[in-house]
Parts: C-alpha cells; sequence; structure tokens
C-alpha cells in the first residue's frame, strides 16, 4: 500500500508489533478484552470486572465518555467513571482501557488507564489521532465503519508518526445493506491486514454484530482466521445497562465461550505447527 511508512511490513514480512499494556502483551498468543460498555457504577463495573478476569479475560474494557448516537442517550460518567474503572483494574489486577472522544482531554485520562481507545466515530479525527500520537499510552484503534483497510492504516500511521508505536488495530464491522445484524463484521480483514502490517489486530464481535447469538460463534472465527485477540461486552445483568445491553453477553454466557475459545486456540496452535 502506498504511503504507509511506518504501518507497514517494510520490516520484512515476519516483522511482527509487539503492544504492552500493562503486564499483558498484545501480538503475543490470543487475549481477551471484556467488560462493560459503559461504567455505570462501581458496584456493577468491579463486579463484572471480577467474574471476566475469573474466566480468564486479560484486560478490562468501560466507556467513561460514551460516543452515542442521541444526545438524550447515557453520555457516560466521565471523572467519576474512569476512577471506578481504575479501581476495578487495581482490585482485579487487570489493566483497563477506556475511550476518548476529545483532544483536550487525552493527556488527563491518559493517568488513569493502560491504553487509550479511539472508537469508530473518531477513525479519522486527526487531531485527535495527533494527541494520542503524543500519549505515553498505548492506542486501540477502531476501524472507522465507513472505512476501507488503507484509509484506517493510514490514520494509524497519524499516531506512528507523532512517535507512538504502540498501536493495536480494532475490527468492529462496517455498515452495509443488512440490517438483521448491527454492522457487517469483516473478518477478511484480519488476513488482509496480516500481509500488509506488522501491527497487531483485534476483533470486536459485539459492536461488530450487535447480537448476542452472533458473538459467540464470531469470536472462535476471529481467532481461527489469525486475530491476536477479541474485545468483548458483558455486563452482569444486560437487561438493566445503560447501553448497549443487547449485545452484552451476561457472566455465563462469556464463561462458556472462554472454554470454547480454548479449544479453538489449541486447535490452530496445532495448525500453524
Ligand atoms: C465501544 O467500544 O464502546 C464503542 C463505542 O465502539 P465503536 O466505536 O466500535 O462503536
Ligand atoms: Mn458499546
Amino acid at each position: 500500500m502506498k504511503n504507509l511508512k511506518l504501518s507497514s511490513l517494510n520490516g520484512g514480512p515476519h516483522r511482527k508489533t509487539l503492544v504492552k499494556v500493562g503486564e499483558v502483551t498484545i501480538g503475543q498468543g490470543f487475549i481477551v478484552i471484556a467488560g462493560p460498555c459503559s461504567v455505570e457504577s462501581e458496584d456493577q463495573t468491579i463486579e463484572t470486572a471480577r467474574r471476566v478476569k475469573e474466566a480468564g479475560a486479560n484486560i478490562l474494557r468501560g466507556g467513561a465518555f460514551k460516543p452515542r448516537t442521541s444526545p438524550y442517550a447515557f453520555q457516560g460518567l466521565g471523572i467519576k467513571g474512569l476512577q471506578i474503572l481504575e479501581k476495578a483494574g487495581k482490585e482485579t489486577g487487570l489493566p483497563v482501557v477506556t475511550e476518548v472522544l476529545d483532544p483536550r482531554d487525552v493527556s488527563w485520562i491518559a493517568e488513569y488507564v493502560d491504553m487509550l481507545q479511539i472508537g469508530t466515530r473518531n477513525m479519522q479525527n486527526y487531531s485527535l489521532l495527533k494527541e494520542v500520537g503524543k500519549a505515553k499510552k498505548p492506542v486501540l484503534l477502531k476501524r472507522g465503519m465507513y472505512s476501507t483497510l488503507s484509509e484506517w492504516l493510514n490514520c494509524a500511521e497519524y499516531i506512528l508518526a507523532e512517535g507512538n508505536p504502540n498501536v493495536v488495530l480494532c475490527e468492529r464491522g462496517i455498515r452495509s445493506f443488512d440490517t438483521y445484524s448491527r454492522n457487517t463484521l469483516d473478518l477478511s480483514v484480519v488476513p488482509a491486514v496480516k500481509e500488509v502490517s506488522h501491527l497487531p489486530i483485534i476483533v470486536d464481535p459485539s459492536h461488530g454484530t450487535g447480537r448476542l447469538s452472533l458473538i459467540g460463534p464470531m469470536s472462535l472465527a476471529a481467532r481461527a482466521a489469525g486475530a491476536d485477540g477479541i474485545m468483548v461486552e458483558v455486563h452482569r445483568n444486560p437487561a438493566e445497562a445503560l447501553s448497549d445491553g443487547d449485545q452484552s453477553l451476561p457472566p455465563e454466557m462469556f464463561d462458556s465461550l472462554m472454554k470454547k475459545l480454548k479449544v479453538v486456540d489449541d486447535c490452530m496452535k496445532k495448525i500453524a505447527g
């Protein structure tokens, strides 16, 4: 791909970037990021964090600043949400990732978390990309819902060009014509990224499908496609969630998914030799 100076494989086909998030390494083995869509309360976040940790998750997710379609929908707890997330991370020993929406908030939010997330709606927000590029924390860069692979990698390039080498890509589904699922999860982009870039890539089947019944199969398929991990939404009581309850796994479903993932992971390791 043209003009990709830092994100492309010009160091050779075996070059691979490893991104450290706390004590977790992304790009080596298969990792799982799990947690609620939004941080809603201390109770909800800590209980969910404990459940996902027990099931084997590696990183805790939770939104404190939420990019919502409607301005009247729950917008997140803001700084209080970050404090809760930080506490949940400390209590469980899990590193935490949260979304940043505004370039003015990057430096202080970075103090609370181990990884900064750029959401699909902000993938091409160049001032935000430059700001996280200056931050000393790794960045999870979601694919824009209307974006090509080349546009996505160019956005990663913005972050890398500011001096932050720790970028992880996240496929989260793109807009297509089907309305059965929330988005169309493009799993073929996983091996495609591996062909052109050294950056790790994970898959978010929660936003990618928006349907509980599709999250498990797509998580297993993401592992089989060669992804470096997944990010899934888990809520202790999805019916009460303030955002994305329809696509949030209850803890029991997450437990069962983690067991199945282990089987596929073992199987894929055998195939890889
Ligand atoms: C999220 O992960 O909570 C989120 C808002 O995701 P996306 O940007 O992919 O919609
Ligand atoms: Mn969500």
